[in-house]
């Protein structure tokens, strides 16, 4: 039998673009270093059904370029009961598991971390989620594939809209975060960008949308899905009371946002983060999530990344209204 150390990994919540390069990273990063690494497949799913595959080095190939994640993903109803959670944890003692890594968002790190509180197995996080709302990163593993695949959808969009003078309300993702709603309406040049953090003023936007009736201009309007005025549908309803004869659509980006290959900077995100992993194992740092600060990769107290709020940029806030007139 090896005497290898051996870490459990999963990828864990929603998919991002970007975490079969993190698992890559993970991997070949261990291997160098003589650890073990066991794939659980469908996050904690795996570890209660003993579902896994011993990932080497060339079991990791050829995926750093594909979206989703080979190890597939889950939202695991059991893992919230305590039992459940004990069995996970003599699944992985029995299966020499001496800590478990998590690509996922916050929840899969609270989950990991009530693992460790009540069973001492040790764990490090590493942010993947489109949404990049986790504290103590700059961004998350698939955050900038997405808003790059809401860029190429709108411009494609706008070109209709602005052939027809039309207003186009685009929902994008975003129950409680609005990043990808104002990054990707600045990279679009949206005339008004709607998001959870801030108050939505409707007259704002309704007086908005007259001046660009009146010119005769299209207008772009992007929504996230959990702003505070309501979704998209919401929001077209508004509009079209005001403005009768005005031909206004709505557009759903939806689950295209989760897929598509991952973008340059989140494949070499996802390979620091997922090599500084096996650095923090070698270290004994547990009980922190992997991030990136101002181009450095960092370890954040898990309590931390999962209880604070990651902000939205004030900056990006502005510069959005002032170009949007
Ligand atoms: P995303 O940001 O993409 O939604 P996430 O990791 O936050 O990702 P969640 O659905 O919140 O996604 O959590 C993933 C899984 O983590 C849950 O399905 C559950 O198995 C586990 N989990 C989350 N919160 C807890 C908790 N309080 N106790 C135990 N397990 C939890």
């Amino acid at each position: 039998m090896s005497q290898n150390k051996k870490i459990g990994l999963i990828t864990s919540g929603g998919d991002s673009p970007g975490m079969n390069a993190c698992v890559r990273a993970v991997v070949r990063a261990a291997k160098i270093n003589e650890i073990d690494v066991c794939g659980y497949y469908r996050g904690f799913d795996g570890v209660l059904d003993n579902d896994f595959i011993d990932l080497d080095v060339t079991s990791v190939a050829q995926i750093i370029q594909r979206g989703g994640t080979i190890l597939k993903t889950a939202r695991c109803s059991r893992f919230f009961e305590k039992e459940y959670r004990t069995l996970a944890f003599e699944n992985l003692k029995q299966n020499n598991i001496d800590a478990l890594v998590v690509i996922g968002g916050d929840g899969s790190f609270t989950g990991a971390k009530i693992l460790t509180q009540e069973h001492g197995l040790p764990m490090i996080g590493i942010p993947g989620t489109i949404d990049n709302d986790l504290f103590g990163t700059d961004f998350t593993i698939g955050y900038d594939t997405a808003i790059n695949t809401v860029v190429e959808a709108v411009d494609k969009i706008r070109d209709t809209a602005m052939s027809h003078g039309r207003v186009f309300v685009v929902e994008v993702m975003g129950r409680d975060a609005g990043f990808i709603a104002l990054r990707s309406g600045i990279a679009v040049g949206a005339e008004a960008i709607l998001v959870p953090e801030t108050k939505t003023y409707i007259e704002h936007l309704l007086e908005r949308i007259g001046k660009r009736r009146a010119s005769k201009g299209s207008a772009i309007v992007i929504v996230s899905e959990g702003d505070d005025f309501g979704n998209a549908d919401k929001v077209v309803e508004a509009i079209k009371e005001r403005y009768e004869n005005l031909d206004v659509k709505l557009t759903r980006l939806g689950h295209i946002q989760r897929g598509g290959n991952p973008s340059a900077m989140d494949r070499v995100l996802a390979s620091f983060l997922g090599a500084g992993a096996i650095d923090a194992f070698l270290e004994n740092k547990f009980g922190i999530m992997i991030g990136m600060q101002n181009k450095k990769v960092v370890h954040v107290p898990l309590e931390k990344a999962i209880k604070h709020h990651q902000d939205i940029d004030e900056n990006l806030l502005k510069l959005a209204e002032m170009l949007s007139i």
